[in-house]
């Protein structure tokens, strides 16, 4: 009997949004669900107990960050993630593949592994299907990324087909290395921006022993519409019942519009990392506290926000990020993190009442967007 399984709790008439109840041995996770990226062991600036606090139910850890420094091993002397964290819910781990990818660090990728120049000394690492899931094994994540190969786009379709061919491989080799029951398997779908080598991987990927499936190498500089599009056309041939993840994305729209196609998961560094830049996501769209207009401001960032930074003024939010204090930024992204999970919560809300459609017009209106539903 598996540790892990999704319920799908009901599904919008309009769209193909779901609502859902992802079961993990650390917990269960309400989808769809935004999680906070932890990328080095730590939800840059906050503490656990505040990233709980903005309803958040499950976190993100990065293996290739980890494995480089302090090292997978030492991560499972001092407990794994859970214990070096303290976070008691659900943890997701992603394989490495899209780290060594983004950083461009990559040097060379082989049937075998991916071998790569550690951004810290510069040394020469090795990285196949089977270590990513040794080293997701040692973190302790109770969801770990099979290691796939990403191409940056746009790139020649024999490339994107080679390593679509070689994700699917290496993700049937992360299966068989795998040994822990506690720890669920997650497929990447790859292909690019061809919807045809979408739908074949993802009916491949699918005949696979897998507990949940990732849509990825998306959020890499193409637009918008052409994320959806491929969102899209992968959904419907990925199995109902099991969870969906769209890979490092994004937006609140953009999280809006995955859901309306079908995805469950989502991931991005967005919200800490604008945050940390002063920059604020609201309903009225996104807030830049510097802005000299706000310096005598009484009225908090949102009225109806429960967030700690919610309790203090514009003015004196502004008044941080001038003088250059730490709280500015540790404010914003717990205002940022309560933001997201506020709009994951009131989309299940949607979901559940058959008003999802009516709902993502409605949170556009607020954002000054016009209307892209399907
Ligand atoms: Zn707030």
């Amino acid at each position: 009997m598996s540790q892990f399984s999704y319920q799908l709790l009901s599904q919008d008439l309009e769209t193909g949004a779901r609502r859902g109840v992802f079961s993990t041995p650390h917990g269960t996770v309400q989808t769809p669900a935004f999680m906070p990226v932890g990328t080095q062991g730590t939800v840059k600036g906050v503490t656990i107990d505040q990233v709980a606090a903005t309803g958040a139910e499950m976190i993100l850890g990065n293996t290739y960050h980890l494995a480089l420094r302090p090292g997978h091993e030492t991560v499972r002397r001092l407990g794994g993630l859970h214990g070096m964290t303290l976070w008691e819910g659900p943890i997701l781990t992603d394989s490495g593949g899209f780290q060594i990818f983004s950083l461009e660090s990559i040097r060379e990728i082989t049937e075998q592994q991916a071998t790569f120049r550690s951004h810290i000394d510069g040394s020469i690492v090795q990285l196949t299907p089977e270590h990513s899931i040794e080293i997701q094994e040692s973190l302790g994540s109770d969801v770990a990324m099979v290691l796939d190969h990403v191409v940056a786009l746009p790139a020649p379709r024999s490339t994107v087909v080679d390593a679509m061919e070689r994700s699917i491989r290496w993700a049937g080799r992360c299966l068989n290395a795998a040994t822990r029951d506690d720890q669920a398997r997650f497929a990447i779908v790859q292909g690019g921006l061809e919807a045809e080598l979408r739908i074949q991987c993802a009916k491949e990927l699918a005949t696979m022993d897998f507990e949940g499936f990732a849509v990825g190498g998306l959020s890499v500089g193409e637009a918008p519409s052409e994320m959806y599009r491929i969102t899209a056309a992968t959904c419907p041939h990925l199995p109902a019942d099991k969870p969906r993840y769209l890979m490092g994305v994004g937006r609140p729209i953009d999280l809006l519009e995955s859901i309306a196609r079908g995805i469950d998961l989502f991931d991005c560094v967005m919200p800490t990392r604008n945050g940390r830049n002063a920059m604020a996501f609201t309903d009225r769209g996104n807030v830049k506290i510097r802005n000299a207009t706000y310096r005598e401001d009484t009225r908090p960032l949102e009225e109806h926000c429960p967030c700690l930074a919610c309790r203090h003024s514009l003015g004196y939010l502004r008044h941080l990020f001038v003088a250059k204090e730490m709280l500015g930024p540790i404010l914003l992204t717990i205002h940022n993190l309560t933001y997201y999970q506020r709009v994951m919560s009131e989309a299940r809300a949607a979901i559940e009442n058959n008003t999802f459609a009516q709902y993502v017009r409605e949170k556009k209106a607020g954002w000054g967007m016009v209307d892209e539903l399907p």
